[in-house]
């Protein structure tokens, strides 16, 4: 009777390690007894503003239609999305968050005899659907935390299929400038498919143009997402936009609904609200100014962003988890960079101006 459970299961499997999220709210004000309101959380880069109003109104009109699967085409979003970046229609495929767009790229396209390459501080779902898929994860170093695109051009040999590039990358903060990325592009083998992570896209000052490859029918995907400035991580609601024979295989690896309804309406008043956008786009500029001015008066070192939020460096040794444990006992939450392999770091999401000061307090308390 007594079966190993491992030999039941597929052995690529049972050595993964899962994704460890930002620590919830809940969990936090159970596990340490504080009350949920009082807790900062700053870890998962969410929006602090909140969502977009204009997406909250449009999804309390649809809840009465619930019983009702939803567009599983998401003819009216994509719609949306096609005419805002002038792509076709074909060209989007819409997903449970952006990250099941890269579960999607890796089911399709990675096996145990092909390899990815991605950097060394790479958003980590890269390496964790390699490895799922069984496919050879060719780490490339990123001096000074910045995607060296020439040398992930040369680790790409005859079994590479995909290469990542998150620009601006997480948890780093950095980007690549246009000029890199269009060397990048002139020198991509055929048989290469990049795809251009651009989760932060909205928080740059110099929007780099990729989506230009896409319209040439270029091997690659963007990826973007409304969990970040459109701030609605909780629907679960993100896409990509590729070469239409990209798009249509990617199409065949999805679930028949794997976007909800309320997601899609929420995500076409997102789109529309520019307002929101433009508001979150300077509360994030005002706490990276903040952050950055209290560093430097702190002599901690850290890495400058584009995005929302920053990597700093907490000390010596395991001083990032450190860190990270002290300021969760005071109510807030950061993220530990010890599964990055950064252990002296931290990376802080930004917030509104008051959560930024609460943190920056704690932060003071416990390192000075
Ligand atoms: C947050 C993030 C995503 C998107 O996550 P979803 O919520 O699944 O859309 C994708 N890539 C990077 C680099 C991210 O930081």
């Amino acid at each position: 009777m007594s079966q190993n459970f491992e030999q039941l299961c597929n052995l690529h499997v049972c050595d993964l390690v899962a994704y460890e999220p930002g620590k919830p709210i809940e969990d936090t004000a159970r596990e340490l007894g504080l009350d949920p309101d009082t807790i900062v959380k700053l870890a998962s880069n969410e929006n602090n503003l909140g969502p977009s109003a204009k997406a909250v109104e449009t999804i309390q009109s649809q809840l009465a239609d619930m019983h009702l699967y939803p567009d599983g085409g998401g003819y009216a979003l994509r719609t949306a999305l096609s005419e805002k970046l002038d792509v076709d229609f074909d060209q989007i495929i819409l997903g449970n968050g952006s990250n099941e767009i890269i579960e999607l790229l890796s089911h399709v396209f990675l096996n145990p005899q092909v390899n990815l390459v991605a950097s060394e501080h790479a958003f980590v779902v890269y390496r964790l659907m390699g490895n799922l898929f069984g496919a050879n994860y060719k780490k490339v170093a990123n001096p000074d935390f910045k995607h060296d695109l020439p040398a992930m051009l040369a680790a790409i040999d005859e079994n590479t299929r995909l290469v990542f590039i998150a620009n601006p990358n997480n948890p780093t903060g950095t980007d690549v400038t246009q000029a890199e990325i269009d060397a990048f592009m002139e020198a991509l083998p055929e048989h290469v498919i990049a795809i251009f992570d651009e989760a932060y896209y909205e928080f740059l000052d110099e929007p780099v143009d990729v989506l230009k490859y896409v319209r040439q029918g270029r091997k690659v995907c963007v990826l973007r997402t409304f969990s970040k400035i459109y701030g609605l991580a909780a629907l679960r609601i993100g896409y990509g936009v590729a070469s239409k024979e990209v798009a249509s295989i990617l199409q065949k690896a999805r679930q028949p609904f794997n976007t909800n309804s309320l997601a899609q309406a929420a995500a076409i008043a997102a789109l529309e609200d520019e307002e929101h956008v433009t508001a979150t786009r300077a509360m994030n500029k005002a706490g990276l100014a903040y952050y950055e001015q209290v560093f430097k008066e702190m002599n901690l070192e850290y890495v400058p962003s584009v995005a929302n939020f920053i990597l700093v460096k907490a000390g010596q040794g395991e001083a990032g988890q450190e860190l990270f444990e002290a300021m969760l006992k005071q109510g807030v939450i950061i993220r530990s960079m010890k599964s990055y392999a950064l252990p002296e770091w931290v990376r802080i999401s930004i917030g509104t101006q008051a959560q930024n000061e609460r943190c920056v307090e704690v932060l003071k308390n416990i390192l000075q």
